[in-house]
This record gives structure tokens, sequence and C-alpha cells, in this order.
């Protein structure tokens, strides 16, 4: 066969730019494709919607009469809108979303059909889902778990099918998925933090963790994709000399979007929004061919679906313009690698953002609360937010220069810092340019405006209205993230709220208690601030002697899920028991291992029986060259004019046999790895003995690609895969 790569290269060549184009505006196909609250309303009977409408704000249960009510209006809904099967939608521990579709159509006795959907079909199922991991929670001998729908993320149709956001749990009641405990710690953070609301305000009667996810990716021409074996199995290229060229002019961010690009984006910007997911921001990243894609935030949960949604129609809209999506952390080794910042907030039920600060004394106070009371989550358990963003993917994106640090520190900015340490001192805050000199609050509107450096390397920043959690992998659903996020937080409000309830039992003033402890919380959490850069050797060192934890590598992440701290809070809070904590622990141990095992086999494929039959075929090409000029020059003139031939034949040589060497070595303590009996500790061999390979193999092939004649290599280089035309 001809080399792959000139097919894919000739194709990647010949494209047009496959043309999307709609002439309606947005807002007249606006979630047309899902079954909101509008189209209940439409649908449903007044009583019916009200009782809905009411279950959905207050997480009530939905009565039979109602559910059936609501499956025969979704029914109608749904075929109106040309749907032929439903199914329940869920988010098992695979971590990505999974469906079963069952179609509408029940034969009847006389040879026709109907279209049929009960109450009882919307609301549980069964499905035979005893191969999604369990962690041991379910045997496989009674795979029984069951879905139930999650009426506060709205039904929508995807491919003739409508799709019913559920949970997915064990008939033994534990979760399966990732949205049970989600919703369990969106619960609790939302008791925790009216009951903190309500010393400043009484009528908040419940809060709302709000998301606004920024997904990178980046996206590479199909025929090219195709063409290497390390993308289509791992996601990320193995190999790979550096491009001479490539982000170092920065021209790429924020440049003109090139118009396939542009089309891929318009379409999948089309489909989200027909979907209800309220995309808006499009914009070049920093690497060559990386993008971002940002929504309005939303609601948590509807965020968490919306982000699985939004992954999943990028990769398949991009197949219409023949472009792959990679959602890898790293695809590219020495570029940037793909993050998904978690902007996250609070909200009441009266609007009111609870990291704005507002007119009031009381809105700066409460303000004050929630910021450090933020810190302080994060200061406590940094080491968890840590575990729950970790996966071999992040492990190559955290701590290189470009990414935030494995260390979780909070940054808050100058102003705030030093609003901080006054308070802390127990100086009351005086605003410089105040003339009111005894305010005990601080002015904090002010304070904000000022505060517009926004330090970039910082993994946890406040940023004006909310804090930005950069950590989190590209490739990763959000719900790991914010299922951590908002636990902590509960903890940590509830913890707060116990401090001040005793202090007004003792009889003192509410802002005073409420300032008294707001105080003690500034000190206890000083440690996890940091205002500097994130990315210097100094950091390191520095958050060493703070005490804060640096976790390099997944599997010590891991091993936070399971720390006693991390049990107590989960079960304290209600998220997660230890049985199911311990289900997670297993299950991303085993995920971790199989990814890493898989990325050995393809470095060991692709250096073993593509890379090195190259460089000899091309050695000997150089071997048949030196013979000639030996026929045809006399000795002394060989000898000069062929030394850097040989050098080049030796230097191949040297690079054969060190790849050679470090695949046998490499395959060896894989081999060593997988006899281990404890998954815990095969992934920690994996991480230590097995990875370091991965680079020393790396580093000959990729000296290889520079000594090897072009024509010959196999794979698709940087330089190729990173420039759409
Ligand atoms: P930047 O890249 O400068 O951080 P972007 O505009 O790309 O800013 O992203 C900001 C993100 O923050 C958006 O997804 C937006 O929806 C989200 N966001 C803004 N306000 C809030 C909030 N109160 N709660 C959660 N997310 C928010
Ligand atoms: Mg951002």
């Amino acid at each position: 066969m001809d080399n792959l790569r000139f097919k894919a290269l000739e194709i990647e060549l010949s494209r047009k730019p496959n043309n999307f184009k709609t002439a309606e505006k947005v807002s007249g196909y606006y979630g047309e494709l899902t079954f909101s609250k509008t189209v209940m309303r439409e649908y449903l009977p007044h009583e019916a919607y009200k009782l809905v409408n009411h279950a959905i704000d207050q997480g009530d249960q939905i009565d039979r009469k109602t559910a059936d009510q609501v499956a025969s209006s979704m029914k109608a809904w749904a075929i109106e809108k040309g749907a032929t099967h439903y199914t329940h939608w869920f988010h098992p521990l695979t971590g990505s979303t999974a469906e079963k579709h069952d179609a509408f159509v029940d034969p009847l006795d006389d040879g026709k059909a109907i279209e049929s959907f009960h109450g009882n079909q919307l609301v549980q199922q069964e499905p035979d889902a005893s191969s999604f991991p369990s962690g041991g929670l379910r045997n496989t001998f009674e795979a029984r778990g069951y879905t139930a729908w999650d009426p506060s993320s709205p039904a929508f149709i995807l491919d003739a099918t409508l799709c019913i956001p559920t949970i997915f749990i064990a008939y033994t009641g534990e979760a399966l998925d990732y949205k049970t405990p989600l919703m369990k710690a969106l619960s609790t953070v939302d008791s925790a933090a009216t009951r903190v609301c309500n010393y400043f305000d009484e009528d908040v009667k419940s809060v709302s963790a709000t998301l606004g996810w920024e997904q990178e990716y980046f996206l590479v021409d199909n025929a090219l994709f195709r063409a290497r074996p390390d993308l289509v199995l791992t996601g990320r290229t193995v190999f790979g000399h550096a491009s001479a060229k490539d982000q170092q002019l920065s021209d790429h961010y924020f440049g003109r979007i090139n118009e396939r690009v542009m089309n891929f984006m318009q379409e999948f910007e089309y489909e989200s929004h027909r979907l209800g997911i309220p995309v808006k921001t499009r914009h070049n990243e920093v690497a060559p061919n990386q993008f971002e894609c940002a929504p309005v935030y939303e609601e948590a949960n509807i965020s968490v679906d919306h982000n699985q949604l939004i992954m999943h129609l990028m990769v398949r809209i991009a197949k219409h313009h023949n472009l792959t999506v990679l959602l890898h952390e790293k695809p590219f080794s020495k570029l940037n690698g793909s993050g998904k910042h978690n902007n996250w907030s609070l909200k009441t039920n009266k609007e009111q953002n609870l990291f704005s600060p507002g007119k009031t004394k009381e809105d700066n106070l409460r303000f004050l609360t929630f910021l450090v009371n933020t810190i302080k989550a994060v200061h406590d358990y940094g080491g968890l937010l840590r575990g729950h963003i970790a996966s071999a993917g992040n492990d190559l994106r955290l701590g290189a220069n470009e990414a935030p640090p494995a260390i979780i520190s909070v940054f808050i900015g100058q102003k705030l810092t030093a609003m901080l340490d006054e308070l802390e001192k127990g100086n009351n805050w005086i605003d410089p340019g105040s003339d009111e000199q005894n305010i005990n609050i601080p002015k904090i509107p002010e304070i904000l405006t000022d505060n517009t450096d926004r330090n970039r390397t910082s993994p946890f920043a406040f940023t004006g209205n909310k804090f930005e959690f950069r950590a989190v992998g590209s490739s990763e659903s959000c719900s790991k993230p914010m299922i951590a996020l908002n636990t902590i937080m509960a903890k940590q409000l509830n913890e707060f709220a116990d401090k001040v309830d005793k202090k007004l039992d003792e009889g003192t003033d509410k802002n005073q208690a409420v300032m008294e402890v707001v105080k003690e919380t500034i000190t206890e959490s000083k440690a996890v601030r940091f205002e500097g850069n994130s990315y210097s050797e100094e950091w390191v060192r520095e958050a060493e002697k703070r005490g804060l934890p640096n976790i390099p590598s997944t599997p010590a992440a891991l091993k936070t899920i399971l720390s006693k701290e991390a049990v107590d809070l989960f079960e304290k809070t209600g998220v997660l028991n230890k049985k199911e904590l311990e289900a997670r622990f297993a299950i991303k141990i085993e995920k971790y291992i199989k990814k890493i095992q898989i990325e050995g086999r393809v470095i060991g494929d692709l250096a073993i029986n593509h890379i090195i039959p190259i460089a000899v075929r091309y050695q000997n090409t150089l071997l048949e060259n030196v013979k000639g000029l030996q026929e045809v020059l006399d000795q002394k003139t060989f000898t000069g004019l062929s030394k850097n031939q040989v050098q080049t034949i030796k230097d191949i040589s040297g690079h054969i046999q060190e790849i050679k060497d470090n695949v046998t070595a490499m395959t060896e303590e894989r081999k060593i790895a997988n006899k281990m009996e404890d998954h815990e500790k095969m992934a920690f061999a994996y991480n230590e003995k097995v990875i370091p390979y991965f680079s020393s193999i790396r580093y000959h092939i990729d000296k290889l690609e520079l000594l090897i004649d072009d024509e010959l290599w196999p794979l698709p280089k940087y330089r190729e895969l990173l420039f759409l035309k």
C-alpha cells in the first residue's frame, strides 16, 4: 500500500468548504427541539402544567396521573416533530451518556399499529445495563438498575428520538451515575446557602448553583486523523516533532476563523440552539486549530446536561465538514492543551448573584460571607477538588506551562486581598477614597470595579461575580467538579452558620457575629490564597511550605476520593455514601489503567511496526548510496565525502536500538503491572513504571522524524495536522 499519509494529504487538499446556511433568525428556531415550560404550557391541561411546574421548581414528586398526562403530551409533541423513538438519557459512570431507544409504535391485533407512551415509561425504565461499570455495586448476575425521570432538565429530540434526562440507580438504592449525586449536591448547597442568606434577607427561599462552561477543543481534517492510529485510538498524538512554526507568534488566538471551521461552528451552533443550548461565544484559541465555545450560564444541572450534549453534537457535526473534533486534554505535545473552565456562582430565588456585592451594607456583608466561605472550602478540600478533575489526559495538561498547576489555590485580586488582610488584622476596612471613616463593612463595589487584573495562571480564580475553576479537563463531564465544589461549599456554609448561630445564642448582634466568624474564616483559609504566577517554580516551593497538596498524578489524586475527610464530607452531606465512593474510586482507577494500557500498546505498535521498518528502509537507501560512492570514488575522496552519510546511518541505528530497547522494557513493565491483583497498586505501577517509557520512546522517534526522508515518513506530521486551510 502507498504511504497513507500522502493519500490523506491529497484528500485534505481537495476539500471544499461544506457550506452551512440558514436564512431563519435564531430566535425563530431557538429551543424548538426541547420540551420546555412553554411547550408544556401549550400541550398540558392547565392543572397538570401547574403541578409539573411546581415539581420542577421545588423538586416534589409527580403523581401518576400527572405523569400520564405529561407522557401523552410529550408523545404528541415529539411525534409532531418527527420523533419515532424515545429513550431515557442518562450519565453512567463511564463519564459519557447512554441511551437505549424504544419505538413509540405498538402493533395492534388487526395488523395495524398505534403510537403509545405512558407515564410509567416516562417515569421509570429498567435498561438491561449489566455492562456499565458499577464498581462492584451491582453484580452482573442481578443486573438490576433503573433510570428515573429528572423533570428539572427538559426532554429534547435528537436523531428523531425523544430523549428524557434521567438518573440511574441500582435497585439497592446506590447511584450508578453522575446525575444522582450532582442533584443531591445541588440540593444540599441550596439548603446551606439559603440558611446563610437568611441572616441577611429572610425572604430568600432557595439558592441554585449556576454553571457556565468554556469548552476548548481541536479540529483536524478527518483523512489525516484516520492516518494517525494514535489519534484514533487514544485521542492524542503519542509522537510528532514540533512544527517549525506553531503557536509562538500568537497569531491564532482570537484570529479570523477559517471558512471551513466557521461552517462547522455555524452548523453545530444551529443544532445547539434548536436544542435550547444557549451557546454564545466562539473564538480561535492559542494553539493552531484550537477553538473555544461558551454558552450563557444556566442552572448547574441543566448546564451539565447541555455540555454533555454539545460534546456529542460537535463530534457528530464535525463529520459533515470532514473534520474530527479532539476533546482530549493534550492532543499535541508542547502546544497548549484544552481545558473546560467551570464558571460557577450561586443565585437566590430573587435572582441575586451571591458573588455580587450589592448596594446595602447587608448585601456587602453577604458578599463577603460567600467569598470567604468559598475560599475556606477550597482551602480545606483542595486535594479533593484535584481528585475530582483527575484523568490520564488531564495529567498531561496540569502543570504544563499553559495550564493551571496541580496545586489548587485561589486568586481573588489585589484589592480583595488587601481588604481581607485588613479585616483579618481586625481593622475595620476603610476604603481609601471614601469619606466615611468608620464604616465597619467594606464598600465593595468600588473595590470590584478597580479589580480588573485577572490572573490567568490560577486554577481557581474570582472573576468579578463568579469563580472560575480552570483545572477541569476538556473531555470530562462537568458533573464531577460540580459535585465536589457544591458539596464542599455546602459543608463549609453549614459550619459557618453553626458558628454564627452559637454567637447569636450568646446574644451577639447579628452583623457583629457574622463579621467575627468571617474574620476567623479569613485566617483559617489564608494559605490557599495566591496572587502570583501559579506556573512558576517558586510557587511549587511556596505551596509546599504552606502545606498545600501538590498531586501530580491521577492515581494519587484519586486516593483523595476515599480519604477519611472525603468520606465524612460526602456521607454527612448525604451526597454519596462510602460504598458509592468506593465504587467510583474503583471505576476511575480501572479507567486510568486501561487508558495507559491502550497508550502503551499503541506506542509499541507504532514504534515497532510503523516507524522502525521505515527507518530501516531509509537506512538501507543510505547504505546503498554509500556503497555506490565507494565504488566510484577513490578511497581518500570517499572517506571525506561519506562522513556525514555514515554518521546519519549510525544515528538512525542508535535511535532504532534505543526504541527497541525501550519498547521491550516498557512491555516488561506492563507485564509486571498486569499481574498485580490490587488495582490501586497496578495504577501506580502504570504511572511510575510504564509512563516514563512513553517520553523516552517518543524522544527517539521524534529525532528519527528529523532524519528520515519526508517521502517515507508514515504519520501525518504536526505541521500537516495543525493548519487547516
Ligand atoms: P473568559 O474567557 O474571559 O473567562 P468568557 O466570556 O469566555 O470569559 O466566559 C465566561 C463564562 O462565564 C461564560 O460561560 C458565562 O456564561 C459564565 N458566567 C458568567 N456569569 C456567570 C455566573 N453568574 N455563574 C456562572 N457562570 C457565569
Ligand atoms: Mg475563562
